[in-house]
């Protein structure tokens, strides 16, 4: 657990809304470690106890008090409907007295109506509850949802990051513009530039699901990216809905650590079978 966080919990000087941006796992493991800090009856000098009944319940996953939304693996979209739920709970009191922990993993792969939903109770947090989001970067949420959270960066040690979420929505932009005109054993040659960039590949993936979803919406709607002025055209025609599915498919894979070279070769594949000839 981070030093600030574990002090910030000791000093009672908590924020509503802490946002984790990294690796999923290690957003994952600090976000639960602060959730047993927040609630733990005696803490040790260096972290909760483990032993108290919040820390056994933490640790058995029947906290009564800690919600998780949404499954783990980012295998299910969070809908509006779920935040409704959330809102219903959070505007209850906790069960045991501490804080009510709400965990939302991966608030990237929100729908644009959940996100919305979310940062309603963002802005207007009922006392005694405590929000714990993660991201794989604050540049693919909404600004406003960041700007309501304490932003940690948790390190994941890769040379060659892309910097700038621009520069990675403008390489996610040129590489699906590319597709109707590269062939095949070109697209083969993509998943190298990946090796050992895990991460970084999921942003790219991430910018290209926003860039397809927004091409299909319809006109005058609000777009789901907020970097408005990238734009691709509809590529995929009627299997819009197969290509988003794919690179969704692709972003769980890598979530889960499946071989990076095959899931972009095969998410490439079916891109290119799937796209318009002439867009
Ligand atoms: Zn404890």
């Amino acid at each position: 657990m981070q030093n600030a966080l574990w002090q910030a919990v000791q000093k009672k000087q908590v924020s509503h809304a802490y946002l984790f941006c990294g690796p999923a796992e290690l957003c994952q493991k600090e976000a639960y470690a602060m959730a047993a800090a927040l609630n733990c009856s005696n803490w040790q000098t260096d972290g909760p106890c483990g032993k108290c009944r919040s820390c056994k319940q933490m640790a058995n996953g029947n906290h009564p008090d800690f919600m998780v939304l949404g499954t783990l693996d980012g295998k299910q979209k969070i809908s509006i409907e779920q935040i409704r739920q959330l809102k219903q709970k959070a505007a209850l009191r906790s069960y045991q007295a501490g804080y009510q922990i709400f965990f939302l993993p991966m608030v990237e792969n929100f729908t644009l109506q959940a996100a919305n939903s979310l940062l309603q109770i963002l802005e207007e947090p009922p006392s005694g509850t405590v929000f714990l989001l993660t991201a794989a970067h604050e540049d693919l949420l909404l600004p406003t949802i960041v700007s309501r959270c304490q932003v940690l960066h948790l390190a994941e040690g890769e040379e060659g990051r892309l910097e700038d979420s621009r520069e990675i929505f403008l390489a996610a932009r040129d590489f699906l513009q590319s597709m109707p005109h590269t062939n095949e054993a070109l697209l083969l040659q993509w998943s190298k530039n990946w090796e050992g960039k895990n991460s970084e590949c999921l942003r790219f993936l991430t910018a290209m699901l926003y860039l397809i979803r927004d091409s299909y919406l319809p006109q005058g709607s609000p777009k789901e990216l907020f970097l408005a002025e990238i734009a691709i055209p509809p590529l995929f025609g009627e299997n819009a809905a197969f290509a988003v599915a794919e690179v969704e498919k692709s972003i769980q894979y890598l979530q889960k650590q499946v071989n990076l070279k095959m899931t972009l070769d095969v998410l490439a594949l079916h891109l290119k079978q799937w796209c318009l000839p002439n867009a």
